[in-house]
């Protein structure tokens, strides 16, 4: 294989960039674009001047997708390789990162039902990257003489309780609403990985079947109204597909391959970032938002740190040990926190997101984070974090 081949399986964790285009709102009230992607350049500047103060940055990034670029153009540049790991037999991993209404869910679902025309129904061009990753699972399967098999999982975490999104019984409402609310907890399995008991795993043996669990999940999703976007979602979900390939090698012994891929729809990142005041304000107006945006806040956290550990290439991913929780202290989102070291330990201890996908992050496994901007102005400090984040984590 080339050399460049040889590089980009060397490489673990990408930060990719995407910007959105432009809503009809924006047009309409002629927002000014306060940021510019140079995809060529990979990079992404933000000039602006905000009370008197001239903002003039430049952020790099592994890829950058500015607001002309399709889901298509991302899924092949992006995901397509990440998949071939996964048919080869790694774990790995796809986060959507970005304030709420800057295209996470757009990006990792966008449109998944195939066109009612043609002979295999043809994804529409809107469709985002667990359709496509569906899609390029299932066609290279399909097209291999091997046995295999599929099975996928989607949750929701939502102040830190697990929801099942695949489980059955929603077709009435008030059976939607008990299962909304009952949770599943989160045991170790005694092999190093976590299971979530009670959690519907479903066999799956088309592309199509996978697309009809997809809505039916993605319907069910919790979501609360906030100040900036009435969809927006306070939870993290996550869409996992565990795929088995049973192989005979040449010297007819049998080779079993276990890949899986998670696709992570993150809670928005707002709730992280403001100053302490705001978070204040937030929780004596509505009481129960407090919490989620801790927990939210706690998930996140301890992602970074994970992520920061892997690009640092720790020798392995620190969850449960405080010698390396100084790591993160540098990242924005601790404006919010405590200052105590302890409780900082204690948080990450029990954050629910990365212990789910333990298994899946270190080691050789490839991360993906897209991290998803607005282009408008009223967006812009904000995106400023999500650009620090982002550029921090890599
Ligand atoms: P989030 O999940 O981050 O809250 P959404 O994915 O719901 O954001 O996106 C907000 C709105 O912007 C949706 O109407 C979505 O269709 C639109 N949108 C987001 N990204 C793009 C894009 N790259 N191209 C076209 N429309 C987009
Ligand atoms: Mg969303």
């Amino acid at each position: 294989m080339s050399g460049r081949h040889e590089k980009e399986k060397g490489v673990n964790v990408q930060v990719l960039l995407r910007c959105r285009p432009f809503s009809e709102d924006e047009l309409r009230s002629n927002a000014p674009q306060v940021i510019t992607c140079n995809e060529y350049q990979r990079e992404v500047a933000v000039s602006q001047n905000i009370a008197g103060k001239h903002i003039d940055r430049v952020f790099t990034f592994d890829k950058v997708f500015g607001p002309n670029a399709q889901q298509r153009d991302l899924y092949d540049q992006a995901v397509i390789p990440i998949v071939h790991e996964v048919l080869e037999g790694f774990n790995c991993t796809i986060f959507a990162y970005g304030q709420t209404g800057t295209g996470k869910t757009y990006t990792m679902e966008g449109e998944f039902k195939r066109a009612k025309t043609g002979p295999n129904g043809e994804l529409p061009p809107e469709a985002g990257v667990i359709p496509r990753a569906v899609q390029q699972i299932f066609d290279t399967l399909e097209g291999q003489n091997a046995e295999y098999s599929v099975k996928v999982t989607f949750l929701e975490l939502y102040n830190e309780e697990i929801t099942d999104l695949l489980a059955p019984e929603e077709l009435n409402r008030v059976s939607l609403e008990d299962k909304q609310k009952k949770q599943l907890p989160l045991m170790e399995d005694g092999k190093g990985g976590v299971l979530v008991r009670g959690l519907e795993e479903e066999i799956v043996t088309s592309a199509n079947e996978i697309f009809t669990l997809l809505e039916r999940g993605s319907s069910k999703r919790r979501t609360a109204e906030t100040l900036l976007n009435k969809q927006s979602s306070r939870s993290h979900s996550l869409f996992s597909i565990t795929i088995h390939i049973k192989e005979a090698t040449p010297e007819g012994e049998e080779l079993i391959k276990c890949g899986k891929l998670n696709l992570v729809d993150l809670a928005g990142s707002e709730n992280i970032s403001r100053s302490g005041a705001r978070e204040v304000q937030f929780s004596l107006t509505v009481q129960g938002r407090a919490r989620e945006a801790g927990e939210i806040n706690k998930s996140l956290l301890t992602l970074g740190r994970v992520i920061n550990a892997l690009v640092e290439h720790l020798g392995h991913i620190p969850y449960r040990f405080a010698k390396h929780c100084f790591a993160v202290i540098s990242m924005p989102m601790l404006v919010v926190l405590p200052s105590s070291i302890n409780r900082v330990v204690f948080e990450i201890r029990d954050s629910k997101l990365t212990r789910l996908l333990r298994d899946s992050l270190g080691g050789r496994t490839k991360t993906c984070i897209i991290a998803t901007v607005s282009p408008a102005v009223h967006c812009l400090e904000e995106t400023l974090s999500t650009l620090d984040y982002a550029h921090r984590a890599k």
